[in-house]
């Protein structure tokens, strides 16, 4: 199953820039953008540009592509504002599922920094 693009997938779209969005990366297989609702001084969103539902539709095949967007996060975090490890330093979340509080479905991987306080804790 090859997961390519959906349709009525709204990161799919911002991805393709079909949804405007403040872009922050782009490549051929990932692309990063503020959040539109923001917890933190500092929240983007990582994603890959191909339609994956969520971490739980990832396997062995997809550690390239992971590994590729974990280390891009503390890159962007810097390029964004982020205070550097230890005093200032970043959060990086992946909500899964119900559960997980995941509410949109394609992979994302939050990036959250910059001086406390957060909305979020
Ligand atoms: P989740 O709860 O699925 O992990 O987080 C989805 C995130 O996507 C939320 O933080 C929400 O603010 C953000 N988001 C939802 N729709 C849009 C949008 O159209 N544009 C941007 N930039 N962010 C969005
Ligand atoms: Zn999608």
């Amino acid at each position: 199953y090859v997961h390519a693009h959906d349709d009525n997938c709204i990161f799919c779209k911002i991805a393709a820039g079909q949804i405007p969005s403040r872009k922050v990366y782009e490549d051929d297989e990932l692309f990063a953008f503020h959040d539109i609702a923001p917890w933190a001084p500092v929240h983007f969103l990582i994603i890959p540009k191909r339609h994956i539902p969520s971490l739980a539709h990832t396997g062995p095949g997809d550690a390239a592509l992971l590994g590729r967007i974990l280390a891009l996060a503390p890159q962007l975090a810097a390029q964004e504002g982020c205070n550097p490890y230890p005093d200032g330093g970043f959060r990086v979340q992946i909500n899964t599922g119900a559960e997980g509080g995941q509410e949109v479905h394609h992979l994302h991987v939050h990036v959250i920094g910059g001086p406390r306080p957060w909305k979020k804790a």
